[in-house]
């Protein structure tokens, strides 16, 4: 896989020019193929001026009715500059914190409460602390795919996107990366900075093989091969492109191709036909799923406009540590 294809581009993640907004014809189809339960979400986002965020994961009818589909940092950018109260935000823990964090003051909902991500979770403030006593010298870069709390005790956040980027941007000869292991591991491939990664992983990514990648070029020739580079280094060896959830959406409507094997969690591959209906997309695994990405569906989604909850909030004082990480972020060229 060429590392070029990483950050190349010119409109890269961190733009809204790759949010999936629904357009004017879509809100017109939308209206003549409402369901009820549809009907009523409509008429209560309306009434309490919200706005409806979907990760590219959630499940088909939980896009479709949404204001915007992207990824997490994307969505809570698009969050702190609306100018709605309420943000129904459909995806997992981290995310809602995110645009809670960016956004102190909007009601950020989560419908569904137990809605978490595993690999946020697989490292704690403490253990962090713990890591930065042993490595003194060390700058601490977080993936957003982490909890507010250890945004807090970070010195900078990164993407999918901008790992690399954010790694380089760096005086600090050595970095601590938490918490995604692969991640970590495609960067230092690319850096010539020191990173100490921590173990953690994603289980919907660390579970692809290079067998599959294999199976799905025979199956598909003249497919390429897009993967998130969540997945693990010998998968990431077989690909074409390693691109964010939004990178692999560009790159699907610019590229001549007509066939795409599709290395992330299976919910993409909806998008990506969506956005290309004159193109054919293959999910890598059909068991590629999140669970936690599925647990929201539009009768969540209804019972959260009409109680306003479940409310995520962040005490102020990590709010304001995580937002000084993820703000030097965006500062960062790319
Ligand atoms: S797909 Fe992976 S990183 Fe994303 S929410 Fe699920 S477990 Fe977390």
């Amino acid at each position: 896989m060429p590392a070029e294809h990483y950050h190349s581009g010119s409109n890269p993640d961190l733009g809204f020019g790759d949010l999936k907004k629904m357009t004017e014809s879509e809100k017109t189809s939308q209206k003549d193929n409402l369901t009820e339960i549809s009907r009523e979400i409509l008429a209560l986002k309306n009434k309490h001026h919200a706005t409806i965020l979907a990760h590219n994961y959630q499940i088909p009818e939980v896009q479709d009715i949404a204001d915007f589909v992207g990824d997490s940092l994307e969505l809570s950018r698009v969050a702190s500059r609306l100018d709605t109260e309420v943000i129904i935000f459909c995806g997992v823990d981290f995310m809602a914190e995110t645009a809670a964090i960016l956004s102190p003051q909007k009601k950020v909902i989560l419908p569904e409460k137990s809605a978490w991500c595993p690999m946020a979770h697989m490292i704690t403030a403490d253990q962090l602390r713990d890591l930065k006593r042993l490595y003194p010298e060390a700058a601490v870069v977080c993936y957003v795919n982490s909890t507010a709390e250890i945004k807090a005790e970070s010195d900078i956040c990164c993407t999918s996107a901008n790992g690399l980027q954010v790694a380089n941007s760096l005086s600090e000869k050595q970095i601590i990366f938490v918490p995604d292991r692969n991640l970590a591991a495609y960067i230092a491939r690319h850096t010539d900075k020191t990173i100490i990664p921590w173990d953690g992983y994603c289980y919907v990514h660390d579970r692809f093989t290079a067998q599959e990648v294999l199976a799905a070029r025979a199956e598909h020739p003249s497919a390429e091969v897009l993967v998130h580079p969540e997945c693990r280094p010998d998968v990431i060896d077989l690909a074409d492109f390693v691109c964010s959830t939004s990178g692999m959406s560009r790159h699907a409507k610019a590229s001549a191709a007509r066939e795409f094997i599709i290395g992330t969690e299976a919910g993409m591959v909806y998008r990506l036909k969506k956005e290309n209906p004159e193109k054919q997309f293959y999910p890598l695994s059909k068991n590629a799923i999140c669970k936690n990405m599925k647990k929201t569906d539009l009768t969540k989604v209804l019972r959260a406009l009409q109680i306003l909850q479940p409310r995520v909030t962040v005490p102020e004082d990590i709010a304001l540590r995580a937002k000084k990480a993820i703000e030097r972020m965006l500062d960062v060229k790319i």
